[in-house]
């Protein structure tokens, strides 16, 4: 792997953040053209009420079997929902579009639920009754519906939430003005939700944890990581144990490692380091709940059912995301360190640089690569895949081979 232009051992970027320059256009040998700089309607995507709609018209198609409950509230007092489904004593928690301009997660939920919450073949009954699939789409809402990245929240909003912040510099994922990915903060600043997570579920925010940075928790500051926190807590308690935790995001556009194929979907088990190693010592108290073995297996899950679609299709274009993370305050780091299996999914470009063949095929890969997970729990055979082989999975190029 050594002398290859790989990811690894760069700095560590956050998640997601554009690594590659919105300029980025290239037109490979391959014969996929591409261009960054095109920008798409995202109207072919479900804004907040039309998915209110569709997750009412799915609760009423599956007789009962799906359940719907408003579990929080955006900053801007928007409904953040959560649907489940499922009777089984293993737990997935899903959720989508923590960043608002990553959408083709969502447009995956809602196509899963509709299958497994309606549907009468054995397949989904077995999905039913051996597992509880709990789904927060769109748990972001407020930037979802202005098309960006982070929410809609001042450091004014906060320290009125907590006056013990009234002397603490905003925090460092504090977008207070300016462009970033193509949108405008001047004026409706917001925070980064996906470095609001902390492995202390309980943790309640002191002036002396901020301005913090990307290596350190989060703080639970902003009511859509809150309303997160508040799920993962209520099914500890019921389950003692959320077995799996799936956050699915979108990221630049980039290479398999060793070709000119662009990559289709980046998967990721690992986002802090082994709390066993020097660099992982301060994880120390999460030690005996840490299980990067099994976050592996279900990443694996995931490739296996993509490759399985065929050769030279996009589906098969699957890379490891950026290695050697330490991003506590992401909402994966958290809940990793608190024993979920853990599996990022990082599609293709942001929302309003896909065209519509495009998102139909990267909202297709989501739910292939979904299903190899809640297949692989269902029938338990994830646990007999070799962590090892994770290994396999080809890394990320920042530029075609030629
Ligand atoms: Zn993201």
């Amino acid at each position: 792997m050594k002398g290859k232009k790989i990811l690894t051992g760069l700095t560590a970027v956050a998640l997601c953040a554009s690594l590659a320059s919105p300029t980025l256009a290239s037109n490979s040998s391959n014969g996929n053209l591409t261009n960054d700089n095109q920008v798409y309607s995202i109207k072919g995507f479900t804004d907040h009420a039309e998915m209110v709609n569709r997750l009412q018209q799915i609760v009423k198609n599956s007789q009962g079997r799906v359940s719907l409950e408003v579990v929080g509230q955006s900053n801007r007092g928007r409904d953040i929902y959560q649907a489940r489904v499922g009777n089984g004593d293993k737990v997935i928690l899903i959720e989508s579009e923590i960043h608002g301009n990553e959408k083709t997660g969502t447009e995956a939920l809602l196509n899963i639920l509709q299958y497994v919450g309606s549907s009468n073949s054995p397949e989904a009954q077995k999905i039913r009754d051996e597992i509880t699939l709990v789904v927060l789409p769109k748990m972001n809402p407020d930037a979802s519906e202005l098309d960006r990245r982070g929410n809609d929240m001042s450091w004014a909003e906060v320290v009125e939430d907590f006056p013990q912040l009234s002397t603490a510099a905003p925090s460092w994922n504090y977008y207070a003005s300016g462009m970033r990915q193509d949108r405008n903060y001047t004026g409706q600043p917001g925070f980064d939700v996906n470095r609001d997570f902390n492995p202390d579920l309980n943790y309640v925010p002191q002036a002396s944890d901020f301005p913090g940075s990307s290596s350190q928790p989060g703080w639970y500051i902003t009511p859509e990581s809150q309303t997160v926190r508040d799920v993962y807590k209520s099914l500890l308690a019921e389950f003692g144990k959320v077995d799996v935790f799936i956050d699915l995001h979108h990221q630049g556009q980039y290479y398999v490692e060793g070709t000119d194929d662009l990559v289709s979907m980046s998967l990721s088990a690992e986002f802090v380091p082994h709390p066993d190693t020097a660099a992982g010592a301060k994880y120390a108290e999460y030690k005996d709940n840490y299980n990067v073995g099994f976050s592996k297996q279900l990443n694996l899950a995931a490739y296996n059912a993509l490759q399985a679609i065929g050769e030279s299709s996009p589906f098969n274009n699957i890379t490891l995301y950026q290695r050697n993370l330490d991003l506590p305050g992401t909402a994966l780091g958290s809940f990793a360190l608190n024993g979920s299996g853990t599996v990022l999914f990082e599609v293709r470009g942001q929302s309003h640089s896909l065209g519509q063949k495009r998102s139909g095929q990267l909202i297709r890969t989501v739910e292939t690569g979904l299903y190899g997970i809640i297949n692989g729990v269902t029938d338990g055979s994830v646990t007999q895949l070799n962590p090892e082989d994770y290994e396999n999975i080809p890394e990320t190029a920042y530029s075609p081979t030629n």
